[in-house]
């Protein structure tokens, strides 16, 4: 649970209040947002699992919490259910189980309150709630999670994949290397912390492959070397080489696209030396660096909410009965109606 807000937004009065639920892998989220870019309450529960995100469980997690999540969101906001105006639900991509509770609960509230119900692509609402938190405006996105590695951009319409991992995502590569080292997950904390300390940088596999990126032969490749190096030393190297393959994959993204701002999403974006290799790489260019706060690059209902507005102003509506979940729906097939690069 979290309760820090942004308290930067420009315009505090609205008329547009959006409800946003998350409910994609392992975080329950309610936010609420106004039409001002203002985040009014912004409340995440979160799954843990020292085995990684068993859905059921996960969904069954989510059930339980959901009515605590909204209570704490709308309190947290001074505002009761009859003052919000839409419910914003993240529709995909995820896994289903927990897809299906946050959809069940929007399409409940939507059909009670009687109020429009607005369907949310879970990545777009992470790069929209990064451009209209730090101000970016036609970046180049890295989107880094559990589940996701991509090289975003905006062009005609829609938000285009240009680089991608060819196997498993970074978020997934460091637990898994994480639990198998002993440590407790998620492991992406605990190697930053224990990367902090190591001195020595040890030679491992860097796969770039033109704008794509693999992490599989490193995992491999690490997980045989853990107990012949200290951990320190395993988790400083696996940071520095695969952030610096990330960091050149955008870099030549930038450079083809003629784009001069990098903006980084995602879980993984919570991590200092990330952030560092990528402000560095920025201004090597002459480019912008931004990154929203931790709060928000983490899943978050906030997110869901203000991407819900954007729909909404835009006339995108949900009828409930055509409101399924698309657990594999990708970036490119949002259309981006209410872009203003
Ligand atoms: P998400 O799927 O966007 O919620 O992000 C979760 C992922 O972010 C997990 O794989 C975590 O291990 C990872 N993560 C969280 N904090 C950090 C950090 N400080 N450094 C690297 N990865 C992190
Ligand atoms: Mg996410």
């Amino acid at each position: 649970m979290s309760n820090t807000l942004n308290e930067n937004a420009s315009i505090t009065s609205s008329s547009i209040l959006s409800l946003g639920i998350e409910s994609t892998a392992h975080t329950f989220g309610v936010g609420i947002v106004n039409d001002g870019g203002k985040v009014l309450s912004n409340i995440r529960y979160v799954y843990r699992s020292r085995t990684g995100i068993h859905p059921r469980e996960a969904s069954r997690f989510m059930s339980r919490h959901a009515v605590e999540a909204l209570s704490e969101a709308l309190s947290q906001a001074s505002l009761s259910l009859k003052d919000l105006s839409i419910i914003s639900f993240s529709r995909g991509p995820g896994l289903g189980p927990c897809l299906r509770t946050g959809a069940t609960f929007a399409r409940f509230l939507s059909s009670y309150l009687k109020k429009p119900l607005v369907g949310v692509n879970h990545c777009v609402a992470h790069i929209e709630i990064g451009r209209m938190l730090t101000g970016a405006r036609d970046p180049v996105i890295l989107y880094l999670s559990g589940g996701s590695t991509q090289v975003i951009s905006y062009l005609e319409g829609v938000y285009r994949i240009f680089g991608e991992t060819e196997d498993i995502a970074i978020g997934n590569f460091i637990d898994t290397f994480a639990r198998s080292a002993g440590l407790s997950f998620p492991g992406g904390p605990i190697v930053e912390e224990l990367a902090r300390k190591g001195r020595n940088l040890i030679d491992l596999p860097y796969v770039v492959k033109g704008m794509n990126v693999s992490f599989s032969g490193l995992l491999t490749y690490l997980e045989s070397l853990i107990g012949k190096y200290p951990i320190e030393d395993l988790c400083y190297s696996l940071q520095e080489t695969a952030f610096s393959m990330l960091v050149e994959v955008c870099e030549r993204a930038m450079a083809y696209l003629k784009k001069d701002e990098l903006l980084l999403v995602g879980g993984v974006g919570v991590n200092t030396r990330l952030r560092e290799m990528c402000r560095k790489m920025c201004e090597e260019r002459g480019a912008s660096f931004y990154v929203p706060p931790a709060e928000f690059c983490v899943d978050n209902g906030a997110m869901i909410a203000w991407n819900g507005i954007l729909h909404y102003t835009k006339g995108d509506i949900l009828p409930v009965s055509q409101s399924h979940i698309l657990t594999k729906w990708r970036v490119e097939d949002v259309s981006v109606k209410w872009w203003e690069g």
